[in-house]
């Protein structure tokens, strides 16, 4: 499946262009330098038909009034996030900078949903632990994970609406899933599922 990863932002958000071979796709966690993401978009010639959030945290959407207001994308977001796009303590706004969103969503996501670009399928996972929408999108052989899953960790779980236990079910859910998945982290770098059930002390456990 391709994807392209930038990585956007004073935190060093990835973010990710899943597309079809027909060029279209999607953005997911467009979380800053509006116009590096929009340059990608232009140089690859996408037909980008929706940008996706895995959670509403600042640093995963502060580019998204930009994209939208250049290009015709509706904004998927998990449910359980919705209030973080309009209330800047739950999208830790204050970590931002001085930088100010305030969101609207064009569709909710809840878990079982399926998001249908062009040839791709996505299937959303709600995985609650970093926010309670945090959420997983598998594609193909692609595992999104946002900030719940990371190379060797997982998402804080201190911030508002996070939650320990809720995280823990969350990682036990990803690591039952069947077969490998390449996984695509919002911070760090990409791995497999398979290499995170044996390496990654927080799902080794389980
Ligand atoms: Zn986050």
């Amino acid at each position: 499946m391709p994807f392209v990863r930038l990585t956007v932002g004073k935190l060093d958000t990835n973010c990710y262009f899943v597309f079809d071979n027909q060029n279209k796709g999607v953005i997911i966690d467009p979380g800053g330098d509006a116009q590096q993401i929009l340059d990608a978009v232009d140089e690859r010639q996408l037909e980008i038909e929706y940008v996706m959030l895995t959670h509403a945290h600042f640093d995963h959407m502060l580019a998204v009034d930009k994209i939208q207001s250049s290009i015709k994308a509706d904004l998927l977001v998990p449910r359980g996030d919705v209030d973080a796009l309009t209330d800047g303590s739950k999208s830790l706004m204050f970590m931002a900078g001085g930088a100010r969103v305030s969101l609207k969503a064009d569709r909710l996501l809840d878990d079982g949903d399926t998001v249908t670009v062009g040839k791709l399928s996505f299937h959303v996972i709600n995985t609650p632990g970093h926010t309670p929408g945090s959420s997983c999108y598998l594609c193909g052989d692609l595992l999104l994970t946002g900030d719940t899953l990371f190379a060797g960790g997982f998402g804080r779980t201190d911030f508002a609406g996070g939650d320990n236990h809720a995280m823990r079910r969350s990682l036990i859910r990803l690591s039952k899933l069947k077969g490998d998945y390449t996984v695509l982290p919002g911070h760090g770098e990409t791995t497999t599922l398979e290499n995170e059930r044996h390496n990654n002390p927080y799902m080794r456990l389980i």
